[in-house]
């Protein structure tokens, strides 16, 4: 039985290699650069306009961009767009379409191995400051998602989407068997989130790859380092119109781009609840449309770390701390509730809130700060209103953290809450911030417990188990099989690497469409069968006639 659960049994051969990753070790010349960097970016604020058609397009109407960790500082202006400039982003995309749709695919592909490669050599220090300063991200964080998960996507996409193109039928004898990959009859809108500068880079760049023309939302609070993306596109040779930037109004924009008959696919990755209303719109529009639009979404989740009775507990409180608080909990992927073994519970707890009470909440321009400040007010207000709740509940505790301050930037410590209530609120909703919660089960029970994790939340993105002993693994691997579409064991359930760990989860957490693998590189292609005949019949009467 356990054996039909595994599919893919030996690694991709011939994948480029991942991107190394920098340490940022005292003393690293990555260290000084991106010191410098930093300081560079935070003096010079940029005025960041509409691109469409490869045209700058200011609006006037302008936002201010300020660092989530220094509300004085602003990091520059951005031109929002409207309805109006949707439908022409999406005018533009279709003019772009006609050469690029026609463009040799290995031509395609080189633009974006230029860009991966412009990244390894100088723009990872541009990509890095601006996460760092417009996301909150610290040094480290932003290396593994803005410069090394961005280069993969740009290297490894190219590679998954020759082996596809390589899936080719049989031909019989006297006929020749096609099957031509096509781009999507009409253009792909990209909507994307704020926490993963590589997600923005991936949700346009890859439907780009397979021929496609984009319309590209990026998330309001992360508009500099996506801006930048739009420049190393440029650098890197893509040409007008591939891929049209549209920072501003969601509702408008979307509006635009849904009202198109062109409209071919979505390419989102947020929120459940954003990509239901994006759904609901296009399917209210459906006779509208030309074809029927491919609808890609990776969106929320509650991910879990189990802890078996017999595991290495070192590894799981060390697995707790970075799952669920790097990046401040803002991974989709970020651990968010706790199962302990009742007999160890306590023990575990008490260490667990011992290291999160050493991490240090600050700005991630001092390298010592591990967290960093949460991305806006409105997450600032809805995550502490969790904690707060949680505070009054009877049912549970704070075990670490539970502070926070925003007369700055938007600072939450990291916090532990110990629940007797295995559904209390901040077991089964998704808070997207620096907060854990922890609930003991009855470990003479494991299939009660499995089902409780199983169950909890209408979510299966990511979720951990830490075991030793075989036959547990086994168990927990059968048990939980529907419950996470990224299943770690003695890992972090976060950290998925392009090419390694492809991403995505079903149930609420999205189409599992996996970034990063074919399995999402397929959905922006419509292909075409083409059967030649080299000696078509002249007659039309079969011998059974005779
Ligand atoms: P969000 O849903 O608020 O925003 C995502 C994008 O949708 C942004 O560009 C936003 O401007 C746009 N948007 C917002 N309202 C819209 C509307 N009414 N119509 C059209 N577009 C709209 O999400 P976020 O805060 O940027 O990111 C956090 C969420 O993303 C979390 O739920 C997280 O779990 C999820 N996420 C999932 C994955 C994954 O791979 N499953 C990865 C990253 C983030």
């Amino acid at each position: 039985m356990y054996d039909s659960l595994i599919y893919g049994r030996e690694p991709s051969p011939g994948l480029p290699p991942n991107e190394p990753v920098r340490s940022y070790a005292p003393g690293s010349p990555e260290r000084s650069a991106i010191d410098a960097e930093l300081k560079a970016m935070a003096a010079n604020p940029v005025e960041i306009p509409l691109v469409i058609g490869g045209k700058e397009v200011r609006t006037g109407r302008i936002k201010e961009i300020r660092s989530p960790h220094d509300r004085s500082l602003v990091l520059g202006r951005y031109h929002e767009a409207g309805e109006a400039e949707a439908i022409a982003a999406a005018d533009a995309a279709a003019v772009a379409s006609r050469e690029w749709s026609e463009t040799p695919f290995q031509e395609r592909a080189a633009v974006f191995r230029k860009a991966a490669d412009l990244i390894s050599s100088g723009w990872w220090k541009t990509l890095n400051a601006s996460t760092m300063l417009g996301q909150s991200k610290n040094a480290y964080q932003a290396e593994i998602d803005s410069t090394c998960e961005t280069a993969d996507f740009f290297r490894i996409n190219p590679a998954l989407a020759e082996r596809l193109y390589a899936e080719q039928p049989r031909s019989g004898a006297g006929e020749r068997n096609l099957t031509d990959y096509r781009p999507l009859d009409g253009f792909v809108y990209a909507v994307t989130p704020f926490n993963f500068t590589a997600i923005a880079a991936n949700l346009p760049s890859a439907p780009a790859l397979m021929g496609n023309t984009v319309v590209w939302k990026p998330a309001s609070s992360s508009v500099l380092s996506n801006w930048h993306l739009m420049r190393l596109y440029k650098a890197a040779g893509l040409p007008d119109g591939v891929i049209n930037f549209l920072p501003g109004s969601a509702r408008a924009i979307s509006a635009g781009a849904l009202s198109r008959p062109d409209l071919a696919g979505l390419h989102f990755t947020g929120s459940t609840a954003v990509f239901n209303s994006l759904w609901k719109g296009i399917a209210d529009n459906l006779s509208a449309y030309s074809s029927y639009p491919r609808l890609v979404g990776e969106t929320g989740g509650k991910d879990f770390i189990f802890v078996h009775p017999d595991a290495d507990l070192d590894a799981a409180v060390a697995a707790c701390v970075r799952g669920a608080f790097e990046y401040q909990g803002q991974k989709c992927s970020a651990a968010s509730r706790l199962y302990l073994p009742r007999s160890i519970a306590g023990r575990f707890i008490e260490r667990l809130a011992a290291e999160i009470s050493s991490l240090r909440v600050g700005p991630p321009t001092d390298h010592a700060n591990f967290v960093n400040a949460v991305i806006d007010e409105a997450a600032f207000d809805t995550i502490t209103g969790f904690i707060d709740r949680a505070e009054a509940d009877p049912a549970c505790r704070i075990a670490a953290g539970g502070g926070y301050d925003k007369s700055r930037g938007f600072f939450i410590d990291p916090t532990l809450i110990v629940s007797d209530d295995p559904r209390s609120e901040t077991m089964a909703n998704e808070i997207f911030g620096p907060v854990l919660t922890a609930y003991a089960y009855d470990d003479s029970d494991m299939a009660a417990a499995y089902e409780l994790v199983d169950t909890t939340s209408p979510y299966a993105l990511t979720g951990a188990v830490f075991a030793s002993d075989r036959r547990a693994i086994m168990e927990a691997t059968r048990a939980l099989r529907h419950a996470a579409g990224n299943f770690y064991i003695n890992d972090k359930p976060t950290g998925a690497v392009v090419g390694r760990q492809p991403f995505g989860g079903a149930r609420g957490s999205g189409t599992n469409d996996k970034a990063g693998s074919f399995l999402n590189l397929v959905r922006w292609t419509s292909p075409r069968t083409i059967k030649e005949n080299f000696a078509p019949p002249a007659d039309w009467r079969y011998p059974f006639l005779g």
